[in-house]
Protein backbone atom coordinates (compact mmCIF):
# COMPACT_ATOMS: atom_id res chain seq x y z
CA UNK A 1 0.00 0.00 0.00
CA UNK A 2 1.45 3.32 -0.98
CA UNK A 3 0.48 7.02 0.82
CA UNK A 4 -0.31 9.00 -1.94
CA UNK A 5 -0.48 12.95 -0.45
CA UNK A 6 -1.17 16.03 -3.16
CA UNK A 7 -0.26 19.02 -1.05
CA UNK A 8 -2.09 22.27 -2.18
CA UNK A 9 -2.47 25.67 -0.74
CA UNK A 10 -5.14 25.23 1.16
CA UNK A 11 -5.40 21.36 1.62
CA UNK A 12 -3.72 18.00 1.29
CA UNK A 13 -5.79 15.04 -0.60
CA UNK A 14 -4.37 12.42 0.38
CA UNK A 15 -4.93 8.28 -1.19
CA UNK A 16 -4.45 5.17 0.16
CA UNK A 17 -3.67 2.81 -2.90
CA UNK A 18 -2.70 -0.91 -3.33
CA UNK A 19 -2.43 -2.97 -6.94
CA UNK A 20 -3.68 0.05 -8.10
CA UNK A 21 -6.59 0.26 -6.53
CA UNK A 22 -7.91 3.56 -4.08
CA UNK A 23 -8.69 2.16 -1.18
CA UNK A 24 -8.97 5.10 0.87
CA UNK A 25 -8.74 9.07 -0.29
CA UNK A 26 -9.58 11.49 2.69
CA UNK A 27 -8.08 15.50 2.76
CA UNK A 28 -6.44 17.27 5.13
CA UNK A 29 -6.76 20.67 5.44
CA UNK A 30 -3.23 22.51 5.05
CA UNK A 31 -2.11 24.89 7.83
CA UNK A 32 -0.20 27.99 7.26
CA UNK A 33 3.06 26.48 9.76
CA UNK A 34 4.44 23.39 10.91
CA UNK A 35 2.71 21.89 7.61
CA UNK A 36 4.21 18.22 7.79
CA UNK A 37 3.66 17.98 11.55
CA UNK A 38 0.22 18.79 11.20
CA UNK A 39 -0.25 16.25 8.09
CA UNK A 40 0.97 13.47 10.56
CA UNK A 41 -0.60 14.35 13.18
CA UNK A 42 -3.97 13.94 10.99
CA UNK A 43 -2.93 10.95 9.23
CA UNK A 44 -2.10 9.53 12.65
CA UNK A 45 -5.72 10.35 13.44
CA UNK A 46 -7.36 8.91 10.02
CA UNK A 47 -5.39 5.93 10.28
CA UNK A 48 -6.46 5.11 14.02
CA UNK A 49 -10.25 5.79 12.86
CA UNK A 50 -9.92 3.99 9.79
CA UNK A 51 -8.26 1.00 10.62
CA UNK A 52 -4.93 1.30 8.66
CA UNK A 53 -1.65 0.38 9.99
CA UNK A 54 1.80 2.55 8.85
CA UNK A 55 3.05 -1.35 8.72
CA UNK A 56 1.65 -2.18 5.69
CA UNK A 57 2.45 1.09 4.26
CA UNK A 58 5.62 0.10 1.54
CA UNK A 59 6.02 4.00 1.17
CA UNK A 60 4.90 7.47 1.09
CA UNK A 61 4.51 9.81 -2.18
CA UNK A 62 4.09 13.38 -2.33
CA UNK A 63 3.22 15.75 -5.47
CA UNK A 64 4.13 19.54 -4.25
CA UNK A 65 2.98 22.61 -5.92
CA UNK A 66 6.12 23.62 -5.69
CA UNK A 67 10.45 23.36 -7.88
CA UNK A 68 11.63 20.37 -5.85
CA UNK A 69 15.51 20.29 -6.75
CA UNK A 70 16.29 16.46 -6.45
CA UNK A 71 19.87 16.81 -6.37
CA UNK A 72 19.77 19.03 -3.24
CA UNK A 73 16.49 17.21 -2.33
CA UNK A 74 15.12 20.30 -1.13
CA UNK A 75 12.14 22.35 -2.59
CA UNK A 76 13.70 25.81 -4.06
CA UNK A 77 9.94 27.46 -3.55
CA UNK A 78 6.43 26.34 -3.09
CA UNK A 79 4.58 29.89 -2.92
CA UNK A 80 1.24 28.70 -1.56
CA UNK A 81 2.84 26.55 0.94
CA UNK A 82 5.32 29.53 1.84
CA UNK A 83 8.71 27.33 1.48
CA UNK A 84 11.28 28.67 -0.09
CA UNK A 85 14.31 26.28 0.63
CA UNK A 86 12.72 24.12 2.51
CA UNK A 87 14.42 20.43 3.09
CA UNK A 88 10.86 18.70 2.59
CA UNK A 89 12.69 15.17 1.99
CA UNK A 90 14.64 15.40 5.31
CA UNK A 91 11.52 16.75 7.00
CA UNK A 92 8.98 14.71 6.09
CA UNK A 93 11.97 11.30 6.85
CA UNK A 94 11.99 12.64 10.42
CA UNK A 95 8.69 13.84 11.07
CA UNK A 96 6.81 10.30 9.67
CA UNK A 97 9.94 8.31 10.82
CA UNK A 98 10.01 6.85 7.81
CA UNK A 99 12.48 5.94 4.86
CA UNK A 100 11.06 5.55 1.86
CA UNK A 101 9.51 9.06 0.67
CA UNK A 102 8.98 10.03 -2.92
CA UNK A 103 8.46 13.72 -4.05
CA UNK A 104 7.35 15.22 -6.99
CA UNK A 105 6.53 18.30 -8.23
CA UNK A 106 2.37 19.00 -8.36
CA UNK A 107 2.43 19.59 -12.84
CA UNK A 108 4.97 16.52 -13.39
CA UNK A 109 3.04 13.99 -10.74
CA UNK A 110 -0.22 14.80 -13.08
CA UNK A 111 1.10 14.73 -16.15
CA UNK A 112 2.68 11.08 -14.98
CA UNK A 113 -0.53 10.40 -13.45
CA UNK A 114 -2.36 11.00 -16.90
CA UNK A 115 0.21 9.43 -19.55
CA UNK A 116 0.52 6.19 -17.05
CA UNK A 117 -3.23 5.46 -16.30
CA UNK A 118 -5.24 8.17 -18.69
CA UNK A 119 -3.47 7.64 -21.78
CA UNK A 120 -3.75 4.45 -23.29
CA UNK A 121 -0.73 2.94 -25.32
CA UNK A 122 1.09 5.59 -22.98
CA UNK A 123 2.68 7.99 -26.21
CA UNK A 124 5.94 8.10 -26.50
CA UNK A 125 5.85 11.89 -25.74
CA UNK A 126 3.26 13.79 -24.50
CA UNK A 127 2.97 17.38 -22.63
CA UNK A 128 0.37 18.66 -20.22
CA UNK A 129 -0.51 21.87 -18.97
CA UNK A 130 -2.93 22.31 -16.13
CA UNK A 131 -4.58 25.60 -15.72
CA UNK A 132 -6.08 26.64 -12.33
CA UNK A 133 -4.27 29.48 -9.92
CA UNK A 134 -1.11 28.89 -11.64
CA UNK A 135 -0.08 26.78 -15.37
CA UNK A 136 1.33 23.31 -14.37
CA UNK A 137 2.95 22.13 -16.90
CA UNK A 138 4.95 18.50 -17.52
CA UNK A 139 6.94 16.82 -19.69
CA UNK A 140 7.22 13.16 -21.13
CA UNK A 141 10.02 12.41 -23.73
CA UNK A 142 11.00 9.30 -24.78
CA UNK A 143 8.56 7.17 -22.18
CA UNK A 144 10.44 9.06 -19.48
CA UNK A 145 9.14 12.24 -17.20
CA UNK A 146 11.76 14.97 -18.31
CA UNK A 147 13.11 16.88 -14.90
CA UNK A 148 15.96 19.03 -16.94
CA UNK A 149 19.78 17.96 -16.37
CA UNK A 150 20.95 20.92 -15.34
CA UNK A 151 18.35 21.91 -12.65
CA UNK A 152 16.30 18.93 -12.10
CA UNK A 153 13.73 21.06 -12.15
CA UNK A 154 12.42 21.46 -15.89
CA UNK A 155 9.01 22.03 -17.66
CA UNK A 156 7.93 25.36 -15.73
CA UNK A 157 6.27 25.90 -19.08
CA UNK A 158 3.77 28.55 -16.86
CA UNK A 159 6.51 30.85 -16.40
CA UNK A 160 9.62 32.60 -18.73
CA UNK A 161 9.68 33.40 -21.99
CA UNK A 162 7.27 36.14 -23.60
CA UNK A 163 4.33 34.88 -24.64
CA UNK A 164 1.82 37.40 -22.96
CA UNK A 165 2.36 41.09 -22.20
CA UNK A 166 5.39 42.66 -21.50
CA UNK A 167 4.12 44.64 -18.58
CA UNK A 168 2.30 41.67 -16.84
CA UNK A 169 4.13 40.58 -13.68
CA UNK A 170 3.72 37.50 -13.16
CA UNK A 171 3.39 35.98 -9.24
CA UNK A 172 7.16 34.27 -10.34
CA UNK A 173 8.15 37.93 -10.29
CA UNK A 174 9.19 37.65 -14.62
CA UNK A 175 7.30 39.66 -16.80
CA UNK A 176 5.38 38.93 -19.59
CA UNK A 177 4.68 34.78 -18.46
CA UNK A 178 2.06 33.13 -20.07
CA UNK A 179 0.38 32.18 -16.30
CA UNK A 180 -0.60 35.44 -15.87
CA UNK A 181 -2.87 35.22 -18.55
CA UNK A 182 -3.70 31.89 -19.35
CA UNK A 183 -4.02 30.39 -15.92
CA UNK A 184 -7.93 30.70 -14.60
CA UNK A 185 -6.78 33.16 -12.08
CA UNK A 186 -6.16 35.03 -15.62
CA UNK A 187 -8.98 33.84 -17.02
CA UNK A 188 -11.60 34.97 -14.32
CA UNK A 189 -9.49 38.25 -13.87
CA UNK A 190 -10.89 39.31 -17.17
CA UNK A 191 -14.39 37.58 -16.75
CA UNK A 192 -13.96 40.54 -13.89
CA UNK A 193 -13.14 43.32 -15.83
CA UNK A 194 -15.95 45.89 -15.98
CA UNK A 195 -16.99 45.64 -19.05
CA UNK A 196 -17.11 41.88 -19.52
CA UNK A 197 -19.08 41.57 -15.88
CA UNK A 198 -21.80 44.22 -16.69
CA UNK A 199 -22.19 42.15 -20.26
CA UNK A 200 -22.52 38.83 -18.37
CA UNK A 201 -25.01 40.21 -15.57
CA UNK A 202 -27.29 41.41 -18.07
CA UNK A 203 -27.17 38.37 -20.26
CA UNK A 204 -27.67 36.10 -16.97
CA UNK A 205 -30.02 38.51 -15.56
CA UNK A 206 -28.46 38.86 -12.11
CA UNK A 207 -25.22 40.25 -10.22
CA UNK A 208 -22.12 38.73 -8.82
CA UNK A 209 -19.76 39.52 -6.18
CA UNK A 210 -16.79 37.87 -8.48
CA UNK A 211 -17.94 35.91 -11.52
CA UNK A 212 -16.11 32.70 -11.68
CA UNK A 213 -15.55 30.28 -14.75
CA UNK A 214 -18.08 28.00 -13.35
CA UNK A 215 -20.82 30.90 -13.41
CA UNK A 216 -20.43 31.09 -17.28
CA UNK A 217 -20.65 27.50 -18.69
CA UNK A 218 -23.79 28.20 -20.10
CA UNK A 219 -22.23 31.09 -22.25
CA UNK A 220 -19.98 29.21 -23.06
CA UNK A 221 -21.45 26.36 -24.07
CA UNK A 222 -23.79 28.13 -26.12
CA UNK A 223 -21.37 30.33 -27.96
CA UNK A 224 -21.99 33.23 -26.81
CA UNK A 225 -19.34 35.27 -28.91
CA UNK A 226 -18.19 37.47 -25.96
CA UNK A 227 -17.44 34.71 -23.63
CA UNK A 228 -15.71 32.66 -26.36
CA UNK A 229 -13.99 35.91 -27.83
CA UNK A 230 -12.68 36.20 -23.97
CA UNK A 231 -11.01 32.75 -23.72
CA UNK A 232 -9.48 32.81 -26.96
CA UNK A 233 -7.93 35.98 -25.55
CA UNK A 234 -6.62 34.70 -22.64
CA UNK A 235 -5.40 31.35 -24.04
CA UNK A 236 -3.25 32.84 -26.97
CA UNK A 237 -0.50 33.43 -24.82
CA UNK A 238 -0.65 29.21 -23.87
CA UNK A 239 -1.33 28.77 -27.64
CA UNK A 240 1.72 30.64 -28.43
CA UNK A 241 3.54 28.67 -26.39
CA UNK A 242 2.17 25.31 -27.29
CA UNK A 243 2.87 26.22 -30.89
CA UNK A 244 6.56 27.28 -30.16
CA UNK A 245 7.09 23.90 -28.22
CA UNK A 246 5.71 21.50 -30.07
CA UNK A 247 8.42 23.09 -33.13
CA UNK A 248 10.83 22.49 -30.50
CA UNK A 249 9.51 18.85 -29.45
CA UNK A 250 7.59 17.67 -31.77
CA UNK A 251 5.82 15.54 -29.09
CA UNK A 252 2.83 13.05 -30.01
CA UNK A 253 -0.16 14.76 -27.75
CA UNK A 254 -1.02 18.02 -25.89
CA UNK A 255 -2.91 17.54 -23.05
CA UNK A 256 -4.80 20.12 -21.48
CA UNK A 257 -6.06 19.91 -17.72
CA UNK A 258 -6.94 21.78 -14.88
CA UNK A 259 -10.47 23.47 -14.04
CA UNK A 260 -11.03 25.57 -17.60
CA UNK A 261 -10.75 22.04 -19.09
CA UNK A 262 -13.68 21.13 -17.34
CA UNK A 263 -15.31 23.16 -19.93
CA UNK A 264 -14.39 20.47 -22.63
CA UNK A 265 -13.45 19.65 -25.86
CA UNK A 266 -14.07 23.76 -27.03
CA UNK A 267 -11.19 24.31 -25.35
CA UNK A 268 -8.60 22.26 -27.01
CA UNK A 269 -10.59 23.42 -29.67
CA UNK A 270 -9.85 27.00 -29.24
CA UNK A 271 -6.30 26.35 -28.22
CA UNK A 272 -5.82 24.62 -31.41
CA UNK A 273 -7.40 27.53 -33.92
CA UNK A 274 -4.96 29.95 -31.92
CA UNK A 275 -1.67 28.60 -32.56
CA UNK A 276 -2.30 27.95 -36.05
CA UNK A 277 -1.02 31.18 -36.90
CA UNK A 278 2.19 30.84 -34.97
CA UNK A 279 2.95 27.40 -35.73
CA UNK A 280 5.03 25.52 -38.76
CA UNK A 281 2.54 23.99 -41.43
CA UNK A 282 3.61 21.10 -41.25
CA UNK A 283 3.72 20.53 -37.48
CA UNK A 284 0.51 21.97 -37.49
CA UNK A 285 -1.34 19.71 -39.27
CA UNK A 286 -1.13 16.82 -37.59
CA UNK A 287 -0.80 17.81 -33.73
CA UNK A 288 -3.11 16.13 -31.13
CA UNK A 289 -4.37 18.61 -28.44
CA UNK A 290 -7.12 16.53 -26.15
CA UNK A 291 -8.44 17.37 -22.66
CA UNK A 292 -7.17 15.47 -19.72
CA UNK A 293 -8.76 12.48 -18.52
CA UNK A 294 -8.10 11.80 -14.66
CA UNK A 295 -9.43 15.17 -13.58
CA UNK A 296 -8.60 16.02 -10.37
CA UNK A 297 -7.14 12.75 -9.28
CA UNK A 298 -3.88 13.05 -12.02
CA UNK A 299 -1.53 13.92 -9.17
CA UNK A 300 -2.38 11.11 -6.53
CA UNK A 301 -2.14 8.33 -9.44
CA UNK A 302 1.48 9.91 -10.97
CA UNK A 303 2.58 10.27 -7.31
CA UNK A 304 1.72 6.30 -6.74
CA UNK A 305 3.09 5.43 -10.39
CA UNK A 306 6.03 7.17 -9.37
CA UNK A 307 7.09 5.64 -6.18
CA UNK A 308 5.44 2.55 -7.20
CA UNK A 309 8.55 2.57 -9.91
CA UNK A 310 10.87 3.82 -7.78
CA UNK A 311 10.64 1.87 -4.59
ZN1 LIG B 1 5.86 33.42 -13.96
Amino acid sequence: MILNIDLGGNSAKCALIENFEIKSKFFVETPKFEIIENLKKMIDIYFKENGYKWENVEAISFSVPGAYDKKTEIIVFAGNLNWWNYPLLKEARRIFNFEKIFILNDANAATYGEWKKGQDGMPESMMLFTLGTGVGHGLILNKQIWEGTKKGYASEGGHGGCFADEELLCSCGVYGCLEARSSATGIERELNKADNKNYIESKLGKEFKTIKIIDIVELFNNEDPVIINIFKECLMPLSKAVGYLQTVLDVDKVIIGGGPSNLGKRISEIIFENLKKYTLKSFYEDMVIEIAKLGNDAGIWGAYYWALENI
